[in-house]
């Protein structure tokens, strides 16, 4: 059974530590494969425009929401946050998280420790540009480079899906149209916003909302027609 030209039972030929598969011969001395790195570079390079994008979405939400939120006793629900998005674009966010690998990748490269980056809309294309120029070093030299592959692979897919569902129509729910018809009765038709193209257009009246002054002027009037409803006014539904 034993094949001479095979190595012996006790060599194994080395793989790579980010996928598994066995080096190719121009590979040996890496530590990850040159497609890991290939995927993981792309990977690096989508990430400031998909964490741009989930920052605008943000910056809408926060927008949007009452800038009196907490002192008011209106029973007006805030456009509800994207928890998910708020959390990836904030503290502890995509910028942390790469900020965490910049700064293994240096202790390891015996570099000073980076620079303050400013904040995460700031830091993110400056941690992606130090990252993409130090991956083939990574890839090649450094022992734990698997685990920032994976780290890197499961920032992206996060921001890859939440930025997906985002462009989604109706994602985000909003509230109700305050626009007045000739009656004087609320429009009052549901509204739906999705991170994409951050404009709001009513189905029922057809109104539009596009900037993020409009969103709040959108929600200036939502909450006066239910601060009416609430003083026995009443809304047809
Ligand atoms: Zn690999
Ligand atoms: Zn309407």
């Amino acid at each position: 059974m034993h094949d001479p030209n095979l190595p012996a039972d006790d060599y194994t030929w080395p793989t790579c530590a980010a996928c598994g598969r066995e080096l190719w011969n121009v590979e040996l001395g890496r530590h990850a494969c040159r497609p890991c790195e290939e995927k993981t570079a792309q990977r690096i390079a989508e990430l400031p425009s998909l964490f741009q994008q989930l920052d605008t979405t943000a910056a809408l939400m926060r927008g949007a929401r009452r800038p009196d939120a907490g002192t008011s006793s209106s029973k007006t629900p805030p456009i509800p946050p994207r928890l998910d998005v708020l959390a990836l674009v904030g503290p502890g966010g995509v910028a942390t998280r790469l900020a965490a690998v910049e700064d293994a990748w240096r202790q390891a490269l015996g570099w000073t420790v980076a620079p303050w980056r400013g904040s995460p809309a700031q830091a993110v294309p400056q941690l992606v540009e130090f990252l993409g120029n130090n991956l083939l070093w990574a890839c090649s030299s450094y022992e734990s480079v698997a685990d920032d592959i994976e780290e890197i692979r499961r920032l992206h897919a996060e921001c890859a899906a939440l930025a997906r569902d985002e462009r989604r129509p109706g994602r985000v729910q909003i509230g109700n149209c305050p626009v007045r018809g000739d009656d004087g009765e609320p429009c009052w038709t549901p509204l739906t916003a999705s991170g994409a193209s951050h404009r709001v257009r009513c189905g029922g009246c057809g109104t539009r909302w596009e900037t993020l002054g409009e969103w709040r002027e959108l929600r200036a009037a939502q909450e006066q027609v239910l601060a009416q409803t609430e003083q026995g006014e009443g809304v047809a539904a």
